[in-house]
């Protein structure tokens, strides 16, 4: 986690619905579910996965 982050403000954690606002009533939203920012993108787990991370790169392709 960034805790100079200009997106999430140091939070970690972003509006589910506004996702460039941290997860604050105050600087930013929560009208929706706090949602990992990317510079958290571990979710709050120690470890990353980095398999996930893979998946996610990899791109969708269909014959
Ligand atoms: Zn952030
Ligand atoms: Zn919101």
């Amino acid at each position: 986690m960034n805790p100079n982050c200009p997106i999430c403000r140091g939070i970690g954690w972003v509006c589910e619905n506004h996702p460039e606002k941290p997860w604050d009533p105050e600087l930013g939203c929560i009208c929706g579910a706090g949602a990992p920012c990317k510079c958290n993108a571990t979710g709050g787990v120690d470890e990353p996965d980095v398999s996930q991370v893979i998946v996610d790169d990899e791109p969708k392709r269909r014959h």
